[in-house]
């Protein structure tokens, strides 16, 4: 049965219009635009036509319908900076990874979504109850990402071409999806993670009213920032005024740049406007302005390292790529940088290499348990 919101997307994650697929595949636009619309079911050369200028075997357009992600509905931190079609394209990409996530669920319980909604508060208010009802404490968060996937909501790498998107999230199925540009440094991704984690508790149903873009951006950096450097320990560390090295130390304690502790400081009346300006000028001159010089490792995934690369009834790369009809390259691309780099590199199924792999920072004490299903469901077709 083929399936017209496959072909489209498979189309859309490549970033080609229509004209462009008709010019990879010699299949004409009028025809390509009837297997989208369902008017048309393509003939098997076609179909291999496609297949090929698409990169998937003919067996994609096979599987049940998908439900495309609206764009509405995602977070997207600098739509006005994005095309429209490398908005879809990345959103291509998420819908691949919520079926990834799907076939991950058929063979792990994964854990329940449990993210306050918190849609009344004020973003400062709304991270210390966060941080209350999680139990953190003012203490710095180990690592945000085994955290928020212990609290249920699912993380995926986006491709690094889109390097002007730094991360999005959306909701599907009552489950929360983040999406991280993996190409940016640690404390940015880990800042990024924050401020989805921020929509996905500020803004409900994520209605992403464009006229409100600007508004909802800002409750999430501000959301983030009071999470990852909570008020009251921030202000008990005597950071008044504090000295270029005195940032740099307390920048590696929270693990965050120094330029979002240094805006934190402001924001907390620690640094005048003049001490402000004059940190941001010395950082920038040091190189802290698009980089962190001496930075953490970024964070990487408990559950998917896990899942994919544990010991107990994992799912590989291959079984992944076989059961969503991709390429092994694809579903490495869910997960980029996402897991450690020796672990993605063990495609083969040589068994649990990665088990003795350890995060370099230590776990989270986040209760992420994986309970293998009793019965392991393969998906039958
Ligand atoms: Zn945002």
């Amino acid at each position: 049965m083929f399936a017209p919101s496959r072909l489209k997307l498979a189309r859309q994650r490549l970033g080609l219009t229509l004209t462009g697929l008709a010019n990879a595949s010699g299949v004409s636009p009028r025809s390509l635009t009837n297997f989208e619309t369902g008017d048309r079911v393509p003939s098997a050369e076609s179909l291999e036509k496609l297949a090929t200028a698409l990169s998937v075997p003919t067996a994609f357009f096979d599987r049940e319908a998908l439900e495309a992600i609206a764009p509405e509905a995602a977070s997207f931190r600098k739509l006005s900076k994005t095309s429209a079609t490398r908005r879809d394209a990345v959103l291509a990409g998420a819908s691949l990874t919520v079926e990834f996530y799907d076939y991950i669920s058929s063979n792990f319980h994964l854990p329940e979504p449990n993210i306050p909604t918190l849609d009344k508060l004020a973003p400062e208010a709304a991270a210390e109850l966060v941080r209350q009802r999680w139990a953190l404490g003012d203490r710095p968060v180990a690592n945000l990402v085994h955290l928020m996937e212990s609290k249920g909501v699912r993380l995926g790498a986006l491709k690094h071409q889109y390097h002007d998107i730094d991360a999005f999230c959306f909701v599907r199925d009552n489950t929360p999806y983040v999406l991280l540009n993996t190409s940016k440094s640690g404390e940015r991704q880990r800042f990024d993670a924050a401020h989805e984690l921020g929509h996905l508790v500020l803004h409900d149903e994520l209605e992403m009213d464009p006229s409100t873009s600007k508004e909802r951006e800002s409750e999430a950096n501000q959301f983030a920032s009071a999470f990852l450097m909570p008020r009251s320990a921030v202000l008990a560390q005597s950071m008044r005024a504090a000295s270029l090295d005195r940032v740099l130390a307390a920048r590696r304690y929270w693990r965050v740049s120094a330029m979002a502790l240094t805006h934190r400081l402001h924001e907390l009346r620690l640094l005048n406007n003049w001490q402000y300006r004059t940190m941001c000028l010395n950082l920038s001159e040091l190189g802290y302005r698009s980089t962190e010089p001496g930075g953490i490792v970024p964070e990487t995934s408990q559950l998917l390292r896990k899942v994919m690369y544990g010991t107990a009834g994992r799912v590989t790369v291959r079984d992944a790529a076989n059961a969503l009809s991709l390429d092994q390259r694809d579903v490495r691309g869910f997960v980029r940088d996402l897991v450690p780099v020796s672990a993605a590199d063990d495609l083969s199924d040589r068994g649990p290499a990665a088990s003795a792999i350890d995060s370099p920072l230590g776990s989270e004490r986040s209760g992420l348990k994986l309970v293998e299903g009793s019965q392991r469901r393969r998906r039958s077709g």
